[in-house]
């Protein structure tokens, strides 16, 4: 059972090229790195290709979910394949406009007229009537915050270096905002099979609720296999605190089947 303390995310990635396999979709997996660091916890990863009829239902269905944000990325570029704004426009049963202070960046940071911007910009400069817009560091597309029922939505750009950007300078202070959870994490090394581990592993999270760890066999080498911990509380004292009394219970367990851990 969930903590009802700890907010819950769903992470939407949008793109044909990612469906098709052409872009590995690496922003869900730095998302939910950083999210999980933030304390929150991801529910689902969705994939999605540039389709309307996929885009609208999944979005709608995170809200009627009730987790408590979504972060998508990609589709708000300049070219007609975009179309996360019309996506999130329908959603919401709305129009949009041309948000004057994204064009007003614009033409600052270009030093054009209004009558010089392009297309493409203006297109970028169109949100939901509700949105909440907040301007790029790192490029021209905005970040997009709407809200859904008791959902929130920020819609990142898709490449990677502007999606990171908004999502540090944005998305993660109102998430830490909205968080009465802390989270630490660690990753250690021990020479055991799945099959030795497995009980230390659930040994230490029966004793720590609020403890989520994970060898991966997948990942080991000849000799060791990685061990995940992620320890949630109350605070980051807590959350640290546990983390370490539970790498202890751990490593105590190994030690006591004559085998190795490393850090
Ligand atoms: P723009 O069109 O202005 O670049 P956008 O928000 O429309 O921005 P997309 O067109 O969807 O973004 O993607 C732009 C580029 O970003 C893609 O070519 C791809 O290389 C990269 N990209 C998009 N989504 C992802 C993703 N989930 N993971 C990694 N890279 C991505
Ligand atoms: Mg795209």
């Amino acid at each position: 059972m969930a903590d009802p303390r700890v907010p819950t995310v769903q992470i939407v990635a949008i793109g044909t090229e990612l469906v098709l396999g052409r872009i590995q979709d690496t922003n869900s997996f730095w998302l939910s790195q950083q999210l999980t660091d933030l304390g929150a916890e991801v529910r689902r990863i969705t994939v999605l290709p540039d389709i309307l009829e996929e885009v609208i239902p999944a979005l709608q269905g995170a809200a009627d979910d009730g987790v408590d944000f979504v972060v998508v990325t990609g589709g708000l570029g300049p070219t007609p394949d975009d179309l996360t704004v019309e996506a999130l426009a329908r959603l919401l049963g709305e129009g949009t406009y041309e948000d004057r202070s994204l064009l007003e960046d614009y033409m600052r940071r270009r030093q054009i007229d209004e009558d010089e911007l392009s297309p493409g910009l203006r297109k970028m400069a169109t949100v939901p009537e509700s949105a909440v817009v907040w301007a790029s560091p790192a490029g021209w597309a905005p970040c997009i915050q709407i809200k859904r029922l008791e959902t929130t939505f920020f819609v990142l750009p898709g490449p990677p270096r502007e999606m990171e950007a908004l999502f540090d300078r944005y998305v993660a202070t109102a998430i830490s905002e909205s968080l009465e959870i802390k989270s630490a994490a660690r990753r250690v090394f021990v020479n055991m099979s799945e099959s030795e581990c497995s009980p230390l592993i659930e040994e230490a999270m029966e004793r720590f609720p609020g403890l989520y760890a994970k060898g991966y066999v997948a990942l080991r080498s000849d000799t060791h296999m990685p061990v995940d911990f992620v320890a949630r509380a109350a605070s980051d004292r807590e959350a640290r605190r546990m983390l370490s009394d539970a790498i202890d219970l751990f490593s105590a367990g190994v030690k006591g089947l004559g085998k190795d851990i490393h850090y």
